[in-house]
């Protein structure tokens, strides 16, 4: 989707209003109400408010953020939703987050590996099986290059995510990473899942760098991401509160959508007249709060697929930490954890003085766990796959989110169609992670409000009602 055309990473007054030079005047009584002000709907409102158009934005929580939120305890900062960097393809949207961040952001270079046993094998995980045991590193390029002639011969590659795996990397990656990391990530049988999400999300390496990787010839396999940037204090949050500082007025926190319904061709939200609604919230959420949605579209949002997760901080009493970004732990005897995040290797500011966090995420199918004996568990697999000894640690605190990751089903497609449409039929638009259930990160979200705050802008201009659409 394109971005915003004037995006230009620099500010406009917020006292700006109506006209731009050379343009028609918006409507600027027409009244928008967004729904969530995570970085979906804030950005939405920013864009909106800077045309000169009117928003509420309605927020459940008692702060702004949603998944970008970060807690604060005791000197340690961490995100609340894993550990999060700011990066994007598109340069626009780059530049107006980094511009946005409250404090600035420091410029990282990505270091990732993924721990098997006791080694750190190099990511992606083809590109680095000479990093195993030799046997292993043999396991792995047999069932590489078997897999690799037996797709030569022909034939349909598998639609379910299970055996595609075998398809694609063959026996042994399959056994010793691919098989054990997704499962941990995903609490959903494999060959129950769809393969639509995993271009451009699980690398695809040529055989020539497979077979260089396991003769001990670096490859490096992955470029996305080599250069990210992090707020350099407040944790990810300070992205979102940097973005949120210019609507602060039109946001109403503690204060959840509880019903919207149709008032000819307006809208009532909590029994307040409103142009146009648009939507960021999670759609089992969002399914809640309108009456007016028909049985199959309940049905179909009903039937949507998420897990939920739990982020552990551990905060160490060194800072002697690998010079790791983040880190995946694919087997069962590492614990829960699916991946570790080096938070203070990103920002020395979310630790106290000499200290070192991490980041531990662990996903779940039904109600995301912080109990005592949970973090036990997920510090003692840390301490078994040798991140760090128990005794090193000073505090560890938990937050759990309940919407994390979209789960790509075998029917996900028709579900999320049906789903879309039914909510587009009420007139109202959506936006946003789980407002659409796509596997999208805060980059796509601002990317996506920047085109549809273009549209409903100039639907404003031309004066007519404000839905997009779409
Ligand atoms: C584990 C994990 C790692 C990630 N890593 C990265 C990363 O490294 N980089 C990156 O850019 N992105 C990352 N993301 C993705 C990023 O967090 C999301 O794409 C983004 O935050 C989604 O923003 P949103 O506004 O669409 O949704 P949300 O943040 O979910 O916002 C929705 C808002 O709606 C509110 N709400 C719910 N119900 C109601 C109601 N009835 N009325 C009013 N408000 C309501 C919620 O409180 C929330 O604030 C990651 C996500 C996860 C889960």
């Amino acid at each position: 989707m394109k971005p915003h055309s004037t995006a230009r990473g620099h500010r406009r007054p917020w006292s700006v209003r109506g006209k731009l030079p050379g343009q028609p005047h918006p409507n600027t009584s027409v009244r928008t109400a967004i729904l969530g002000g995570g970085i979906s709907g804030l950005t939405l409102a920013r864009k909106l408010r800077e045309a000169g158009l009117d928003v509420a934005v309605f927020e459940a929580a008692p702060k702004i953020g949603g998944l970008c939120c970060s807690e604060s305890v005791d000197g340690w900062t961490y995100d609340v939703a894993g550990g999060h960097i700011l990066y994007s393809k598109e340069k626009p949207v780059l530049d107006w987050m980094v511009a946005q961040t409250e404090g600035g952001c420091f410029q990282r270079e990505r270091h990732t590996k993924i721990r098997v046993g006791d080694r750190w094998v190099h990511y992606p995980f083809e590109n680095g099986i000479g990093d195993l045991p030799k046997e292993q590193t043999f396991a792995c390029l047999m069932g590489y290059l078997e897999a690799s002639y037996a797709r030569r011969k022909g034939g349909a590659a598998p639609t379910n995510f299970g055996d595609w795996i075998r398809y694609r990397f063959g026996e042994g990656i399959e056994r010793i990473f691919m098989k054990p990391y997704n499962e941990k990530i995903w609490k959903t049988p494999l060959q129950e899942m769809s393969t639509e999400w995993v271009e451009g999300r699980v690398p695809d390496a040529p055989i020539e760098d497979v077979v260089r990787a396991a003769i001990g010839i670096r490859t490096e396999g992955y470029t996305h991401q080599s250069i990210f940037y992090y707020p350099k204090s407040g944790g990810f949050e300070a992205i979102v509160r940097g973005i949120g500082a210019g609507v602060r007025d039109a946001v109403r926190l503690a204060t959840p959508a509880r019903e919207v319904r149709r008032k000819g061709s307006q809208f009532l939200v909590n029994g307040e007249l409103f142009d146009h609604v648009v939507s960021t919230v999670p759609l089992p959420e969002f399914a809640k709060i309108a009456p007016e949605l028909d049985a199959a579209t309940r049905d179909a949002i009903e039937r949507l697929r998420y897990t939920s997760l739990t982020s552990v901080a551990v905060g160490l009493k060194h800072n002697d930490l690998p010079p790791y970004s983040w880190i995946y732990l694919p087997q069962h005897e590492q614990g829960p954890t699916n991946r570790i995040t080096y938070l203070s290797n990103y920002s020395p500011n979310v630790a106290p003085p000499g200290h070192g966090l991490i980041l531990a995420e662990v996903t779940s199918a039904g109600a995301p766990r912080k109990d005592a004996a949970f973090l036990k568990e997920v510090v003692d697999g840390l301490v078994h796959a040798g991140l760090f000894q128990a005794g090193d640690v000073a505090m560890t605190h938990a937050s759990a989110v309940k919407y994390a990751y979209v789960v790509f089903d075998l029917d996900f497609r028709k579900k999320i169609d049906a789903s879309l449409a039914g909510v587009a039929a009420l007139g109202i638009d959506t936006l946003g992670r789980f407002g659409r259930f796509e596997y999208v990160n805060s980059d796509h979200c601002v990317s996506r409000a920047f085109a549809l705050a273009d549209q409903l802008i100039a639907k404003a201009k031309r004066g007519g009602a404000p839905t997009a659409g779409r």
